[in-house]
């Protein structure tokens, strides 16, 4: 596989207007996006640090993915997000050197990206994200 760079960090939250607040307030960033994935039951908060983003996720549904996070582990570190060029030919290396993805193909999530992402049973416990910017 070939990763370019880490292109965000998603973190699971409560709350999103009171994460905003901490991550603007105490930490000086600038939330730039507000955005919601229906797909994926979640309400997303951008922020920019150099070339990487933090994503801020709250669940807009208690079964959602991150309604489901939050239930069992708390707010916290939710994955790691790789950005990659060609996409499908890094999952398919992924999936050939034995690697669990829970996406075969890619899908489209927040900011327009294609993303993909690896089980974090075999990623030694992080939920990993591929994103490709193909616009
Ligand atoms: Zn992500």
């Amino acid at each position: 596989m070939q990763l370019n760079y880490i292109e965000h960090i998603g973190i699971a939250v409560k709350d999103l207007d009171s994460a905003i607040k901490y991550y603007e307030e105490a930490l000086g960033l600038e939330c730039y996006s507000i955005e919601e994935v229906a797909d994926q039951k979640v309400k997303t908060a951008f922020f920019k640090i150099g070339q990487t983003k933090i994503e801020l996720l709250e669940s807009t549904s208690p079964d959602g993915p991150i309604g489901k996070f939050i239930e069992k582990k708390g707010e916290g570190l939710h994955h790691l997000a790789f950005a990659v060029n060609n996409i499908e030919s890094q999952l398919e290396d992924a999936a050939q050197k034995g690697v669990r993805l829970i996406d075969e193909k890619p899908r489209k999530g927040a900011e327009g990206l294609d993303i993909a992402f690896l089980h974090p049973k075999s990623t030694h416990g992080v939920l990993t994200e591929l994103c490709e910017n193909k616009q």
